[in-house]
């Protein structure tokens, strides 16, 4: 099977999708690894199974902005990522497809803020969820304005371990007038 791609370019210029990404992994991938979000739990405190230093945390940002910014398949992610922090290869596997999800999502939600031309955002389910959870509740909520949070709380996916929803433009705003700052 072809390695999943999270960059795909042919020439050297980095497409919309991969610099906003890029962006946002640069000042906060790895912000919630090691708490207990990662565990599935609620709040922020320590988790007991992601011991994670301050330092891995930073290579891991590192990791995580330098796979934005060229080419990189998930095997060579997830591979970086083990090595970085002395995960099994499961841990990094989640720790590859979380981190990627919330660059991805939030970089795009930055963009979205910054252009000032999206009004409100659905939420799209991911067919990989099994039964129903809280991302139901985020589908259900329908178009929410930019910046609002859905019923789980969050403005966009992820919004647990191991959620793959995606955010979708649902309005725009009438005047396109560029948000500056
Ligand atoms: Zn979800």
């Amino acid at each position: 099977m072809e390695p999943k791609k999270i960059h795909v370019s042919v020439s050297a210029v980095i497409s919309d999708v991969n610099l906003v990404a890029m962006k946002w992994a640069r000042d906060h991938a790895g912000e919630r690894l090691g708490t207990k979000w990662y565990d599935g739990e609620a709040g922020t405190g320590p988790s007991e199974k992601w011991p994670v230093s301050e330092s891995v945390r930073l290579t891991i940002r590192k990791i995580m902005t330098e796979a934005f910014s060229r080419e990189t398949c998930m095997s060579e992610l997830i591979e970086r990522i083990r090595v970085a922090g002395g995960f099994t290869e499961e841990q990094a596997r989640t720790v590859a497809e979380t981190e990627t999800k919330f660059a991805q999502c939030h970089g795009n939600l930055a963009a979205w803020k910054r252009t000032g031309v999206v009004k409100s955002i659905k939420w799209l389910k991911s067919s990989l969820h099994k039964g129903r959870d809280v991302c139901d509740l985020n589908l259900e909520a329908g178009a929410v304005l930019l910046g609002q949070t859905f019923p789980s709380g969050d403005e966009v996916p992820p919004a647990h371990i191991g959620c793959c929803c995606s955010p979708c433009i649902a309005e725009l705003n009438e005047t396109k007038q560029p948000n500056p700052g």
